[in-house]
């Protein structure tokens, strides 16, 4: 089917996909077609990787849009909002407005009532939905990406009941639901109720297999000698064998310290394929990725870089993963050693992908646990590039015949599993409920049950098998919950939410996290820094450090010498699973001390194990947690206030109390702050009268950001002309570095925003 026979989509659609390469319909797009989705009618895709769903998706935006209505495409992660808004930014060209929504989470979003298609996070939208955003009525049609994560039990009940209020709030919506193959794709349909396209059918032929001994066992029963050398790894032959025949490999594992050392190991062998010219690129991609941040994991990717090789883990910065990604889709990087993050969405095809680790460590089960089916074939099916490959191979790894035929039963041979709702767990049922409450979507047990009913857990569990009402059930005992808290009120008929629980709601915070931050703050008298950073530590809303091997007993140590800055009471040692959460707790809080006392960031990432993204990401929540505890602090009118509101600012800067006021200014952070209060120059108020040439020497002779800095502050003439740095102010311990590369200043170095 062409594109120019599909009515309903606007006529430059067709030329633009033209341009693009793309000619007519895959089958899944026209199947997606006929059902309806340019006109309006809901569907669930349940569509292999890379078989264009994206596409299918812009059919449905697109005649939404030329009907003169509105879209939203809802992703599951940040980094996939800014691929897609790169993806759609063509479309302006022909009139269509886009708008992205990602950041803070309090932010209303009135900008985005004047776009005709958003992108946004399903956390973002949970946010707009119960802020009142004024445009969610607005919309007719909604596309939700990767929707088989309504399985996750951490993020995949927002989803569900996100989906569940945009069509409560617009009864015609339009539901376009993105699935990898799942085993219940019909389901998720009916749940919907939309139209169904579950399709095996690919761009690509994909050859399943594992590799054993010295050759590859194929699903078609066929078998290809690969054999592997006495100094070789099986992973490390495939390579080779994949580029003597100028193909790329993607290796999946199981841990971001798996994909740096298999990265590291790799890059021994893809350095002997390089031509000139690559070795050349490859050494400024590397120059970029060094220039980063100043950590060892910028050093490290580098490093492989170099040679050919790279990792990809959530422990990246952004930057980082966004340089490899083109780097590898530039045929200059020949492999990647990645964890499942490049197989959620990331469109980074690659001739031959190797599921090397099949097994992850679960710290929930407390053991390594076998990875889905449904996760195996996603990372499988991002092997072979269509246009460019023949096929694509797939390969997973065994060490025994054993192994081989388990490999071949468990994934190669196996259908995915169904997707299960986990909106019922305590954590979700809580947040959302309140949430429900509090945004006036229900003021009664009742109403409650009839709009929880348009959920999939309504759908897939609400008659349980002894004929009792599991919504009833749950729903009851959360109330429960929430009225003992104070964060609703109940006259039997009515429920409303209480002051206390509208700010909870509104603060996005698990309402257990809040209970936690009350009592806590309650129970202090004159928390230090420290204390409030364990307190939000233990909430559960923050994602605690692990107690490695040793660290019981220095964590144990410290929480007796610190206790009297904790708030509330250490728990006895004998309630072991309580001491251990503290002390995980405790071992955050250290870390979020240490980088809100200048520590440099890559002293962090060595002495707790960490990336960089993960500082960052923990220096976020704390930050998030810090300011709704500000705001619990006042609602409830406690003393303890402004050591909230300076311990907010300290981790959002980095930095010690002194510096609160410098680092505030824009493009100042923190070690350019340290260099100019050790200059002298101690606030604000202080640079916007400073000495130009001091300023510039501390800044070590750099005349663009002395002049933003000034600029920033404040400063009547910013300009630096004819202005020469004060040797004496410039900073004695720190070499000045050469190239003037940027040297990782201020928090813009911490990676994953
Ligand atoms: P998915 O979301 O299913 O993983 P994508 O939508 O990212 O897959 O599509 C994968 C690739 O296929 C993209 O590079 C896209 O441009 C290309 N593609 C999609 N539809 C077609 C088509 N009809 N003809 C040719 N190429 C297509």
């Amino acid at each position: 089917m062409d594109v120019s026979e599909v009515s309903g989509v606007p006529p430059w659609f067709a030329d633009h996909l033209r341009e693009e390469g793309i000619e007519s319909l895959y089958p899944p797009q026209a199947e997606a077609v006929e059902a309806g989705v340019a006109d309006g009618q809901s569907l669930v895709a349940s569509v292999p990787t890379a078989s264009g769903k994206t596409l299918i998706a812009q059919l449905a935006m697109l005649s939404a849009v030329s009907r003169g209505g509105k879209a939203l495409y809802i992703v599951p992660l940040r980094a996939l909002a800014s691929e897609k808004r790169e993806e759609f930014a063509a479309f302006e060209e022909y009139g269509v407005s886009i708008g992205v929504s990602t950041g803070n989470y309090e932010d209303d979003g009135e900008w985005l009532a004047e776009k005709d298609i958003i992108v946004a996070t399903s956390e973002k939208v949970d946010s707009l939905v119960r802020n009142g955003a004024p445009w969610i009525g607005d919309l007719d049609c909604v596309v939700s990406d990767e929707v088989h994560l309504v399985d996750d039990p951490n993020r995949g009940p927002t989803l569900e009941v996100t989906l569940a209020k945009l069509r409560r709030v617009n009864p015609n919506l339009q539901v376009v639901a993105l699935s990898a193959t799942v085993g219940n794709a019909e389901v998720m349909a009916e749940w919907l109720d939309a139209a169904l396209v579950d399709s095996e059918w690919r761009p690509i032929d994909l050859r399943k297999g594992v590799h054993y001994g010295q050759a590859l066992h194929f699903d078609d029963g066929s078998q290809q000698e690969l054999r592997v050398k006495s100094s070789e790894k099986p992973t490390e032959a495939i390579v080779r064998d994949t580029l003597s025949d100028g193909g790329s490999t993607l290796v999946f594992v199981n841990s971001r310290r798996n994909a740096e050392g298999a990265a590291k190991r790799l890059a021994n062998t893809t350095t002997g394929w390089l031509d000139d010219e690559e070795k050349a690129r490859l050494a400024e991609i590397a120059e970029e990725l060094r220039g980063v941040s100043d950590t060892e994991t910028s050093d490290d990717l580098a490093d492989c870089v170099e040679k050919g090789a790279a990792f990809h883990h959530a422990g990246c910065a952004s930057e980082h993963r966004s340089l490899v990604e083109d780097a590898f889709r530039d045929r200059l990087i020949k492999v990647v050693s990645a964890t499942p993050t490049l197989a959620a969405g990331v469109n980074t095809p690659s001739r031959r992908v190797v599921v090397r680790d099949w097994r992850r460590y679960s710290g929930e089960a407390g053991g390594m646990q076998p990875l889905s089916v449904l996760e195996v074939h996603q990372m499988m099916g991002r092997a072979g590039r269509p246009g460019r490959d023949p096929y694509g191979e797939a390969l997973l790894l065994a060490n025994s015949h054993d192994e081989l035929d388990e490999l071949f039963e468990r994934y190669v041979w196996a259908d995915p599993e169904a997707v299960e709702s986990k909106l019922a767990r305590e954590p979700s049922m809580r947040t959302h409920l309140l949430a429900t409450v509090a945004s006036g979507f229900a003021d009664s047990r009742e109403a409650l049950l009839e709009f929880l009913d348009q959920t999939l857990y309504a759908t897939q569990y609400r008659q349980g098998t002894d004929g009792t009402d599991n919504l009833e059930r749950v729903v009851d005992s959360t109330l429960e919950y929430l009225r003992a808290n104070d964060f609703i009120e109940d006259d039997g008929e009515r429920i409303q939410a209480t002051n206390l629980g509208h700010t909870v709601s509104r603060l996005y915070l698990d309402p257990m996290s809040a209970a936690e931050i009350i009592d806590g703050l309650e129970a202090a008298s004159n928390p230090t820094a420290l204390g409030l950073f364990h307190l939000v530590s233990r909430t559960p809303d923050m994602y605690e450090l692990y107690l490695r091997s040793g660290d019981r007993e220095e964590y144990t140590m410290l929480a007796y010498e610190r206790e009297s800055e904790f708030c509330g009471d250490l728990p006895s040692e004998f309630e072991e699973e309580r001491f251990d959460d503290w002390l995980s707790a405790l071992k955050t809080a250290r870390m979020l001390e240490d980088w809100a006392g200048e520590v440099d960031e890559d002293e962090i990432t060595e002495r707790y194990g960490v990336g960089p993204g993960d500082i960052r990401g923990k220096v976020d929540t704390a930050e998030w947690l810090l300011g709704a505890a500000e705001s619990l602090a006042s609602e409830l009118d406690l003393a303890t206030v402004p050591a909230v509101r300076e311990a907010r600012k300290r981790v959002q800067h980095g930095v010690g109390e002194e510096l609160i006021d410098l680092a505030g200014v824009r493009g100042v952070g923190r070690k350019r702050a340290r260099r100019l209060f050790d200059a002298g120059i101690e606030t604000r108020a202080d640079l916007r009268e400073a000495d130009k040439s001091v300023v510039l020497g501390a800044l070590r002779g750099r005349t663009k950001t002395a002049e933003n800095v000034l600029e920033a502050a404040g400063h009547q003439s910013p300009s630096m002309d004819g202005v020469r740095p004060d040797e004496g102010a410039r900073p004695a311990e720190e070499p000045t570095d050469a190239a003037g590369s940027d040297d990782g200043e201020g928090q813009s170095s911490l990676g994953d925003f």
